[in-house]
């Protein structure tokens, strides 16, 4: 329905509430209330008006006006009180002395400045007032008139809010609103237990929805079976794989296998090697013809991603007559001609028919990497092999998704840190692919109940086994009174070759006491110190990165920016900052940037408070599954899923486990049904 339609609400407001997002009556009915201001207690008063907010019933005494302010002089039957109003001359006329009025205002030592009012005897003062986002030239009142004028439009039994959840739920919920109750109560509270109630009510119905659609999109496309998949290059590995990680293969090969596209994550601790696993992953795709898109959130891992890839499997794939053979690359290069033939001759028994036929003499598939930091001609020579199927696998960051980039035969999307791309970008770079075949890395542990729940339409692999030869970190908590200790023993820990990390949290609009803390560690250490953060360009942060891994600095400082995936093996002291700042999930990751080479590892959490139940439970555990279950609890899984998947999934407002499992079993029930 027109907006126009709304009383009050001509050309002028239209384009206002355009401007919010809001197009119909539907949009107006939909936009909730922020918050509520509890007009309905007068305060009774003993003598004196206490500070902050209050409601008070009172006579006007005395009243004068200076300038443009009105001053009244107010009493109730036991306290005394000032008002000013500022700016409201016209006032004066309004308010009578001797007459008895509703104030509603902020006070301060006695005095309320600006408050709302009206006469005693108006009881639709008393009322529970909605509070709106508001926009410029939209003012509170206004904003609530328009939802009330949206309100009465609304036929309740009609398209508008018709009730959309199956009869079952509200007989096995006597307590539930519908969905015209819930809207008209929180537009309309009469009491604050209503409003929880249709809150309620509201995430309910969210929930359900998009679990049906989890529920219903299990269903997979169909998909070209990939055939006979060999993955020999893993022989190429330096180490040998972890059961969990050899698992993971095992299962991502049988959706290659499966005649069906693949919808995986690998969710597995910091550290737990899942870039090997999709790296072996890429490998099955490309041996079979197949091109590979790899995505990571930061430039400086999608680069590390890509050399590391470069170094075990080479830059370059030489394919004659369908044979594959690598060139360069560390490892190959150890290894005998008689092994390459080896595997050579295997890759070729197994290679897709469709290859075989195709390519009759030599070609070279390339491996490139693309950063929106290229040159036009760098992009271009990269968009150029990608379509024309040379390419065999492109890194990168949010760059990949440029329309320009196409591809022949891509099959197989990868992303890496996925909760750090939007569902948009996932869906962008699925759609340049013509088999759609997507795996997502996650070190963000997702909880049983929420796998079963926001993630039931994705497998799950998990790497539960870290690689051998870990030494487990220890974790301390740090106080102002231990941090001189904790400074020399880090000193000595630089003396003896290992490396450190500061990570400094961010306080306000990107702000952060990052320069102070480096300025400050020049003083107190003796080692060379770099500074990383954000808006640093990222030519900069790539060339200080890269120094503190090749141990030209000692001491990286840093925003949050190294959370996610940054690896340099040498590094084995961890400090964080005011970590009572961080989110447990957050403080887990920080900590998995060190413990990954043969160097005992530390991570010093400090703080200028106490220690708390949250700093503790890291310190007392090292898994990042139960880390994450502890969260879930302490934070519940409204919050918890709030940050991170927060372009996945919009739910209104925080919801418990109650909530959460008790939608899930209604969409259950009803796809059974239906
Ligand atoms: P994450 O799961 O955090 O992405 P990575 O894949 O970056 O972990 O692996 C962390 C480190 O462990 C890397 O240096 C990698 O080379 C090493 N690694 C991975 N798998 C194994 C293994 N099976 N044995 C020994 N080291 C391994
Ligand atoms: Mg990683």
């Amino acid at each position: 329905m027109d907006i126009r339609k709304i009383k009050g609400v001509a050309e002028k407001r239209a384009l206002l509430l355009e401007k919010m997002g809001m197009h119909t009556v539907e949009d107006v009915l939909y936009d909730f209330p922020r918050r509520y201001v509890d007009r309905t207690k007068v305060a009774k008063l003993l003598y004196t008006i206490p500070d902050g907010e209050i409601l008070l019933k009172a006579r006007v005494v005395n009243k004068y006006v200076s300038r443009n302010r009105v001053f009244l002089d107010i009493a109730t039957e036991l306290a005394r009180a000032k008002i000013v109003f500022m700016n409201a001359r016209f006032l004066e006329s309004k308010i009578q002395s001797g007459e008895e009025y509703y104030f509603f205002g902020s006070a301060k030592d006695g005095t309320l400045f600006n408050p709302e009012f009206s006469d005693a005897i108006d009881d639709n003062f008393l009322r529970i007032v909605p509070i709106y986002r508001l926009t410029e030239g939209l003012k509170s009142a206004v904003a609530e008139k328009i939802h009330i004028g949206a309100l009465e439009l609304v036929d309740f039994n009609g398209e508008s809010v018709k009730e959309w959840l199956p009869d079952f739920v509200f007989e096995e919920r006597p307590n539930m609103m519908t969905l015209g109750e819930a809207i008209q109560t929180l537009h309309q509270p009469k009491s604050f237990d209503a409003i929880e109630r249709a809150k309620k009510r509201i995430v309910f119905g969210e929930l359900f929805s998009i679990f049906c659609n989890v529920l219903a999109s299990k269903k997979r496309e169909s998909a070209e079976p990939a055939k006979k998949i060999t993955y020999s290059s893993f022989k190429k590995m330096p180490f040998s794989l972890t059961n969990s990680q050899k698992k993971a293969i095992a299962e991502i090969k049988g959706d290659l296998e499966s005649g069906h596209t693949m919808n995986r994550i690998v969710n597995g601790d910091v550290g737990s090697g899942k870039t090997v696993v999709a790296y072996v992953a890429a490998r099955m795709a490309i041996e079979s013809g197949y091109q590979v898109l790899f995505m990571a959130p930061t430039t400086v891992l999608a680069k590390q991603l890509y050399e590391g890839y470069v170094n075990i499997f080479g830059k370059e794939t030489m394919r004659v007559g369908g044979k594959i053979k690598n060139q360069g690359g560390e490892t190959s290069k150890n290894q005998s001609s008689e092994e390459l033939r080896n595997q050579s001759s295997e890759n070729f028994k197994n290679q897709s028919e469709d290859i075989q036929n195709k390519q009759t003499k030599a070609c070279v598939r390339t491996v490139y990497f693309l950063s929106s930091k290229q040159t036009a001609a760098e992009k271009q020579e990269i968009y150029v092999a990608a379509e024309n199927g040379q390419a065999e696998i492109v890194f990168g960051t949010h760059a990949v998704l440029s329309d320009k980039l196409v591809f022949q035969n891509l099959a197989l999307v990868i992303t890496d840190e996925q909760q750090r791309f939007g569902i948009v970008q996932r869906e962008t770079a699925l759609q340049k692919a013509n088999i759609k075949h997507n795996l997502y890395l996650t070190a963000t542990p997702i909880p049983r109940t929420l796998a079963m729940t926001f993630f039931a339409d994705m497998d799950i692999s998990k790497i539960e086994e870290m690689p051998k030869g870990r030494m487990p970190i220890t974790t301390k908590f740090v106080d102002s009174e231990v941090a001189p200790k904790m400074i020399s023993f880090i000193q000595q820990k630089i003396d003896e070759g290992g490396q450190a990390y500061f990570v400094v949290p961010t306080i306000q609009n990107g702000k952060s006491n990052l320069k102070a803390v480096s300025k400050r560690l020049k003083e107190v250490l003796d080692a060379e110190i770099g500074m990383v953060h954000g808006e640093l360009k990222p030519e900069t942060i790539e060339k200080t990165m890269a120094d503190f891994k090749d141990g030209k600095i000692d001491v990286l400082v840093a925003t949050t920016i190294v959370e996610v995936g940054v690896d340099n093996p040498n590094a084995n002291v961890m400090v964080i900052l005011e970590s009572e700042r961080f989110g447990l999930s957050q403080l887990h990751q920080l900590r998995g940037r060190v413990g990954r080479g043969n160097r005992k590892s530390y991570c010093f959490l400090m703080s200028r408070g106490e220690l708390t139940e949250r700093i503790e439970t890291i310190i007392n555990n090292a898994d990042g599954f139960s880390i994450a279950e502890k969260d879930l609890e302490i934070r519940g899984p409204g919050t918890f899923l709030g940050s991170e998947q927060s372009g996945k999934f919009k739910i209104s407002y925080p919801f418990s486990m109650e909530d959460l499992k008790s939608a899930h079993q209604a969409a259950v029930k009803f796809q059974s049904i239906s």
